[in-house]
């Protein structure tokens, strides 16, 4: 029984690669970027993408793809920004995966877009286990998380592309140790970046987006 269990999962995991990869040679065919974004629920996934379309929309189109169990909250708050985006509701499930981004992508009108945010489910467990044909994975951890997290959740921060250390406003009520928390990700995942952002306040989004339009460039 554990066996066939073990089989039947990776199946599973092959057939979204095979299907991960097919969305990335779509995008990358429209020269698309696409970034994934994870974190627990609450740290600020749609804020980021807020401050990011703010910053970012005079110069590129955007859109977005939002993931949650229920509700259409995240995506109707992208829409009145003007900006396209395409809910996805799970109905229970910890997270997206690529055949989900797939019907969405359909539902988009991809001409002329230059770079997509998924937002995923708020969860740092199961989300990390499913390519969704992203060119980058971006995870948030916020100050009243704890610096912690990446040692009890450690394969999100080992994919990511980027840690974003959120809601930095707020520090001076939290024992989050910022000054020691980039060797902590540098010893799990050396190649990722580490920005120090409030995505309520703006600080520290320069250095982000700054990140993402040098990767815009390389799609
Ligand atoms: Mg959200």
């Amino acid at each position: 029984m554990g066996v066939r269990t073990l089989t039947i999962r990776e199946n599973i995991l092959a057939a979204n690669r095979e299907k991960a990869e097919s969305i990335r040679q779509l995008l990358d065919s429209r020269r698309i970027l696409m970034v994934n974004i994870m974190s627990s629920p609450g740290s600020g996934k749609t804020s980021l993408i807020m401050q990011t379309i703010n910053r970012l929309r005079d110069k590129y189109r955007i859109a977005v793809i939002e993931g949650d169990v229920a509700s259409s909250i995240d995506t109707d708050k992208i829409i009145r920004q003007n900006v396209p985006a395409v809910q996805i509701n799970t109905g229970g499930g910890c997270h997206l995966h690529a055949q989900m981004i797939k019907q969405a992508l359909d539902k988009l009108d991809l001409d002329g877009i230059d770079l997509i945010f998924i937002e995923n489910v708020g969860n740092l467990i199961c989300t990390a286990d499913f390519d969704l044909g992203a060119h980058k994975n971006a995870v948030i951890l916020s100050i009243p998380e704890g610096d912690d997290k990446p040692f009890k959740y450690p394969v999100m921060f080992v994919e990511a592309d980027v840690v974003l250390v959120n809601k930095v406003d707020v520090m001076p009520h939290f024992d989050f140790k910022l000054d020691g928390f980039p060797a902590i990700i540098g010893g799990l995942n050396p190649s990722a970046r580490v920005f120090t952002i409030s995505a309520k306040t703006g600080e520290g989004i320069d250095d982000w987006v700054s990140w993402i339009e040098a990767t815009l460039t390389r799609t």
